[in-house]
């Protein structure tokens, strides 16, 4: 790995900052350059504000020395620059959902999230590329353009975060945030050799994401270290009174508390799904995430198969829930509030009809089309009312393993990344790819993506840990326990 500070994890930086060896200006400045340089082929964008994020830089390093004076402790994140999905609130920044529909919104008030990094001393670099309004797994369905995998520029990074993970894989960020919905921080993560963290449901505050399906959204870090994505879990976590969903329990301290589980060299029982290693699974993914398996045998790890076996509901349950909440959630666009407004409407209805088929993209409104019928009289009982049933049973099977087991270990993607334009045209085909994310949202369990090696093309492949709810500390020390063991995640890309 090259000495520069762009690519160096935060813990590294944060020890450097404190040092005095580099200054937040100098660490931004690094990192702006980079993006420069990079961001032309990579388009992990969708806007940036330097000048913004200098200011912010210049406002840490006075606030550094400030403790220095006083003798204060000084956050880890402190001038940490963290990119932002562009589906978060940021006060004062453009708010896209990379939907046309939102082409020109500013955002007027920080999310929690963002709230609690600034005053975490972090500083909001940039609004990361998606898929439109969250809603798919390679960042294709962006109005603005394709996210390209820093591995390979004619692949996909991933979706639908797939800004938020090439950002940090690139080096145009040093950490991001993301949200998951059914596995938009996880499989990216995969694919892009990096770390990503969903947080189990009601750890962190939804206020300021824009919802997509809000029983199911949930706003997580991406990182180059399990121990980033510790610290920067830690500082986002926490109930907030302006999210209901919330939960009222108190934040841990991730990072030390992993450090010290890890530490204790506690030997884990690990459950590995017999459903998850079936027909679709690619052979070299397999043998990277069974070779994974092996260090954790070597680490003393009891490894039992577990077996859940709703998994061949979850893709079904999923996309009928999910669209179910969208459709709802997406009726705000009316052309009316905020957002695109059609130009040439005659009247009421027409503006709400023109303003919507302008400014949403196909795969957002093939999926309010797809909400509205499972919700609608007569077909709700079929379809909605059995997908939240199935969802309870997705549920228990978890909690049943959970019996047996610590935590559960899969691949996080069937396939390492797919070519740009390769499942664009066929919605299934782009849907399955969530096989193995989409039960943990269903479930509301805490997962995380770690790397676990790479194809022999050189491709990322993702390990997937699933915890149990609200066990994050104990998700992360079995996530560190193999990373300890590997340089997977020091590899960068070539660019
Ligand atoms: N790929 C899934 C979808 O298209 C998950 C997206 C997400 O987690 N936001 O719905």
């Amino acid at each position: 790995m090259s000495q520069e500070l762009y690519n160096r994890p935060a813990s590294e930086l944060s020890q450097m900052l404190a040092r005095g060896e580099v200054s937040a200006v100098e660490l931004m400045k690094s990192v702006a350059e980079r993006t420069r340089q990079v961001e032309p082929r990579v388009h992990a964008f969708n806007s940036m504000d330097e000048a913004d994020a200098l200011a912010q830089a210049a406002a840490s390093d006075q606030r550094r020395a400030r403790a220095k004076a006083t003798g204060s402790a000084v956050p880890a994140l402190e001038g940490i620059p963290i990119g932002i999905k562009d589906v978060i609130s940021v006060a004062g920044q453009p708010l896209t959902a990379s939907s046309r529909m939102l082409e020109n919104f500013v955002s007027p008030y920080d999310a929690t999230v963002t709230g609690k990094l600034k005053a975490a001393g972090a500083i909001c670099w940039g609004r990361l590329n998606l898929d439109e309004f969250a809603m798919g797994s390679s960042t294709e369905n962006s109005a603005f353009g394709v996210t390209s995998n820093p591995w390979d520029l004619t692949r996909v990074p991933g979706g639908s975060s797939g800004g938020s993970a090439a950002a940090v894989a690139a080096g145009e960020a040093i950490a991001s945030l993301g949200s998951d919905t059914g596995g938009s921080i996880r499989q990216p993560a995969a694919l892009c050799n990096i770390v990503g963290l969903k947080p189990s449901y009601g750890r962190v505050s939804r206020y300021g994401l824009i919802a997509f399906a809000s029983s199911l959204d949930q706003i997580g870090p991406f990182a180059r270290s399990v121990e980033d994505a510790a610290t920067v879990l830690e500082a986002i976590s926490g109930h907030d009174p302006k999210d209901s969903t919330s939960l009222k329990l108190e934040v841990p301290h991730y990072a030390r508390g992993m450090a010290e589980l890890v530490k204790s060299g506690r030997k884990w029982k690990l459950g590995i799904p017999k459903e998850y290693f079936g027909e679709g699974l690619d052979p070299e993914v397999e043998a990277s995430v069974q070779a994974a398996i092996g260090e954790y045998k070597k680490l003393g790890c009891e490894i039992h198969e577990v077996s859940l076996p709703h998994t061949k509901y979850a893709v079904g349950a999923y996309y009928i829930i999910a669209t179910a909440e969208c459709s709802s959630n997406l009726a705000r666009f009316d052309g009316v509030r905020y957002g695109h407004r059609s130009k040439d409407a005659k009247d009421a209805l027409d503006l709400y009809f023109k303003s919507r088929a302008e400014g949403f993209g196909p795969e957002v409104k093939r999926r309010i089309i797809l909400g509205t019928y499972v919700l609608s009289s007569g077909y709700y009982d079929a379809y909605y009312l059995r997908a939240q049933k199935v969802r309870t049973l997705i549920r228990r099977d978890f909690l049943e393993a959970y019996k047996q087991v610590d935590a559960i270990v899969t691949p996080t993607s069937p396939t390492p990344a797919f070519k740009k334009g390769e499942k664009a045209a066929n919605p299934l085909a782009m849907y399955l790819n969530d096989i193995y994310t989409i039960g943990v949202n269903l479930a509301g369990l805490p997962g995380i993506s770690i790397p676990c090696g790479f194809t022999s093309s050189g491709l990322p492949i993702g390990l997937q840990i699933i915890g149990q709810p609200f066990r994050e500390t104990e998700l992360l020390a079995v996530a560190r326990a193999y990373e300890e063991r590997n340089t997977w995640r020091m590899q960068f890309p070539k660019l």
